[in-house]
């Protein structure tokens, strides 16, 4: 295809503010691109249409909106097995750490992990990437977590990075997170092999390090240890931060200077001046604090603290399995509507879940 019209265009998302209100909106509008390139985004009726090739291949939106390809920034899309039953456990009243304690939640993805090659890892990833480029999704940050030694957590990488060359699928960057769930052993030794011989062979495959910072999880200290490590070995740093509980993640992220601090849940109106006042940008995850039982994540409340906001999906198979940006994006901020409000009071009670 070399020259494509799309027109009858409801509303035309273009990101510039200069052309339209927020976000750049134009109304009846038409894009054609050329060989990927967009040519031409207005208003229809600005539209040469005569001065098109004759093989231009049209697209009738038919009233529809047309918006950029969107970004995923936090997925964890390289895994085996799945953890089904957690969703009843949840519905039954169990809490994440409960889950965790009873050998379920990241610890079991880990072990089914362990059992693949890279081979078999990318196989499983791509029919997520697939699923996600058909939800619109054209770019996708995949994280490892599932290996926690050196070498699984390089097979995932390796396994996202085999993404990248399928014109397929979506662009795929990709972020080591090798503090995920807490060793059985020696932590101290675990945190030296990271900073040592794991961020240096992340550096080969990564272009972020990321570390969940919460109880249960990685405390303050820990993370910062592994995080300064990498932005030594010039490596960008994202967060896990106050998902679970109010930990310091947010302050740590702010004053690290980290690219995002990623589900905040839990973080106070400090926490979010501060990132605002270090540029880290806020990534919300509301299929997951759906998905917990939680408070919904702070999406207003990011805006108006001056930050700039995110939305992702978290896309990993314990606590939110969908690879939907539009199902994430429609979910609704904090402070919004009595239904979110009772599903997440209720904790999504049995006779809610038996009827999704
Ligand atoms: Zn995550």
């Amino acid at each position: 295809m070399s020259t494509l019209l799309v027109r009858r265009i409801g509303s035309l998302c273009t990101c510039d503010p200069q052309v339209g209100p927020p976000p750049g909106v134009i109304e009846d509008a038409a894009l054609t691109a050329r060989d990927g390139v967009i040519t031409f985004a207005g208003r229809e009726t600005d539209l040469n249409s005569s001065a098109l090739p004759l093989d231009t291949v049209e697209v009738d939106a038919s009233g529809l909106a047309v918006v950029p390809g969107f970004i995923d920034a936090h997925t964890h899309i390289v895994w085996l097995g799945e953890r089904s039953e957690e969703y009843a456990q949840r519905a039954g009243g169990w809490t994440y750490q409960e889950i965790a304690a009873a050998g379920g939640g990241i610890r079991a993805t880990v072990r089914d992990t362990a059992r693949g090659d890279v081979d078999a890892l990318a196989a499983a990833a791509r029919e997520r990437a697939r699923r996600m480029l058909r939800h619109g999704t054209t770019t996708v940050e995949i994280k490892s977590g599932y290996g926690l030694t050196k070498a699984a957590e390089m097979r995932q990488l390796d396994a996202a990075l085999r993404l990248r060359s399928d014109p397929g699928l979506p662009d795929v960057v990709a972020t080591y997170l090798p503090l995920h769930a807490p060793p059985e052993g020696d932590r101290e030794a675990f945190i030296d092999a990271v900073c040592i011989q794991g961020i240096d062979a992340a550096a080969q495959r990564a272009r972020f390090v990321d570390a969940f910072c919460d109880e249960g999880a990685f405390t303050v200290a820990e993370c910062e240890r592994v995080l300064t490590a990498a932005r030594a070995r010039g490596l960008g740093i994202k967060l896990h931060a106050e998902q679970l509980s109010h930990s310091g993640g947010a302050m740590l992220a702010a004053r690290l200077g980290a690219v995002s601090a990623d589900h905040l849940e839990h973080a106070g109106e400090a926490d979010l001046r501060a990132l605002a006042a270090a540029s880290v940008v806020g990534v919300v995850l509301p299929g997951a604090a759906l998905v917990l039982g939680g408070p919904p994540p702070p999406g207003r409340q990011i805006l108006d603290a001056g930050a700039r906001l995110a939305v992702a999906t978290d896309c990993n198979p314990g606590t939110c399995y969908s690879e939907s940006m539009p199902l994430m994006v429609s979910l609704p901020p904090r402070g919004a509507p009595p239904r979110w409000a009772s599903w997440t009071a209720d904790r999504c009670a049995p006779e809610c879940a038996a009827t999704q």
